[in-house]
């Protein structure tokens, strides 16, 4: 048998977590050969950004996350549109479904989430979508295309994603219904009163919510195409697109069965290794260090990905970086309303302390244990967000002036003077004027 060329470092996944990592590859080895395989046919683009390729057309040029030269510049080799079927570990190879095999000396497994399908009676019918990937918001826009009648949509799900799609629907004028099992709306990501708030802010755009309830099956009176749904307490809405939005696991089938030590994710270490030696693994797919936590959790957004992705790269470059840890941060903004949250937004017992202050339109929560911030949330004015979020992520204690990062005058000359000193030298570029979370997940999501 031919002798199979080893590529030296190997990535699966052409998202925010594979660049992160071949740009870091690329600050240490300028020339050792870097392939990214994805099974999606694109150059790497912002996933959050699929919402507006659906609202407004946005076309891929302008949701690009790296300028179209990006991979001829830094001699990277793109397998687009293929995907692996299989791993060998004691071989170092991987197989493509047209049957090619491919060697690796470092591999990198940056192969994200899926959406979760319930077992549903109906699932398979014509109209019914799931949408975290460009072929999604295509395919959705071109079912509206193709119906001159009015379209009603159901979403089922009212995380993240769920609210995501229906905001870009009743911006495209289709009438649509979330459909939320539990008693609120972003409930994972939102204590109960920022949901409140969010949800009195879909209402007034025109999205009907319905909580507590669940879709048992899509029904159709036409054949193959989907024309209703039916929930758990008998009531029937009829509807002709359904999108699927109960959330997403990590893509972890590539390894199932082999002796890669997986929990909910891959479970990696702070070098982003794997439990076999060449294997690193980041992004939606691994379980990573979450410093609010102190352990390894899913942290499944962006910016983690990315710099989980960028330290995965420089220790397959050979340098033993660490990750610093990620929490589960959200900087959203729908319907013309900011809300950031990050880390533990609902504490679970009194050993957490919580610190609010609210008006009409401005709700700010912070979540101390031990005096250290380990959640918050803010809404409507989240300016001064992105110092919180610093605070929490450096484990500054605060507790002796916890009581001044809710004020409506916060700001970074409010910190103890040792700790804004430190903060200014950390932001050089925007001295005086804080770099906010949304600026900061913004610059990331949309990079250069
Ligand atoms: C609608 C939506 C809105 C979002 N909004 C936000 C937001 O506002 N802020 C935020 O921070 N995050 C947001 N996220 C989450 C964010 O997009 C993810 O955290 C991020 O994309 C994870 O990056 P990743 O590199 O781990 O994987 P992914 O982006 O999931 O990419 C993995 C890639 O690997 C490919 N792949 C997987 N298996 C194989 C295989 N066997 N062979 C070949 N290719 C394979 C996949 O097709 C995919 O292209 C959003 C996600 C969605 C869907």
């Amino acid at each position: 048998m031919a002798k199979i060329e080893k590529i030296k470092y190997l990535i699966i996944g052409n998202s925010a977590g594979g660049i992160g990592a071949a740009e870091a590859i690329r600050t240490l080895d300028k020339t050792g050969a870097i392939s990214i395989i994805s099974d999606e046919p694109y150059p790497v683009y912002s996933r959050p950004l699929i919402a507006e390729h659906l609202s407004e057309r946005r076309p891929l040029k302008k949701m690009l996350f790296r300028p179209p030269d990006f991979y001829e510049k830094n001699h990277i080799q793109t397998i687009l549109g293929k995907k692996v079927v299989k791993l060998d570990f004691p071989k170092h190879t991987v197989e493509l479904e047209n049957g090619q095999t491919l060697g690796w000396e470092k591999l990198l497994l940056a192969t994200g989430g899926s959406p979760i399908l319930p077992p549903m009676a109906g699932i398979e019918l014509q109209g019914v979508f799931t949408f975290t990937r460009l072929d999604d918001a295509r395919a959705i826009d071109q079912f509206l295309a193709e119906h001159r009648r009015k379209v009603r949509t159901v979403v089922i799900g009212g995380g993240l994603i769920g609210v995501s799609v229906a905001e870009a629907l009743v911006k495209r004028d289709v009438e649509t219904t979330i459909i939320e099992m539990k008693d609120r709306v972003l409930n994972v990501i939102l204590d109960e009163e920022a949901s409140a708030l969010k949800e009195k802010i879909l209402k007034k755009a025109g999205v009907e919510v319905i909580t507590g309830h669940t879709v048992e099956k899509i029904t159709s009176y036409l054949p193959g195409e989907a024309t209703g749904v039916s929930l758990d307490d008998g009531q029937t809405l009829p509807c002709e697109m359904v999108i699927i939005a109960i959330g997403v696991r990590p893509r972890t089938e590539l390894v199932t069965g082999t002796e890669i030590k997986v929990n909910r994710g891959i479970v990696v270490d702070r070098h982003m290794a794997t439990s076999r030696p060449d294997v690193y693994a980041c992004g939606d797919v691994a379980e990573a260090y979450d410093f609010v936590y102190g352990e390894n959790r899913l942290t499944p957004i962006w910016p983690n990905a990315y710099s989980g992705g960028r330290v995965a790269g420089l220790n397959m470059a050979g340098i033993l970086a660490e990750y610093p840890g990620g929490t589960a941060m959200n900087s959203i903004k729908y319907f013309g309303t900011n809300i950031v949250s990050a880390g533990i937004v609902a504490p679970p017992d009194d050993r957490y302390e919580v610190i609010s202050s609210r008006d009409d339109s401005i709700y700010r929560k912070i979540v101390l244990k031990d005096g250290l911030i380990v959640g918050m949330v803010f809404s409507g004015d989240i300016e001064k967000s992105g110092i919180i979020y610093n605070l929490m992520k450096d484990r500054i204690n605060v507790g002796t002036f916890k009581q001044v990062l809710v004020a409506d005058d916060f700001g970074l000359s409010s910190l103890p003077e040792e700790i804004w000193r430190q903060r200014l030298a950390w932001l050089p570029s925007t001295a005086g004027s804080p770099v906010t979370a949304v600026e900061q997940a913004e610059e990331i999501l949309v990079g250069e």
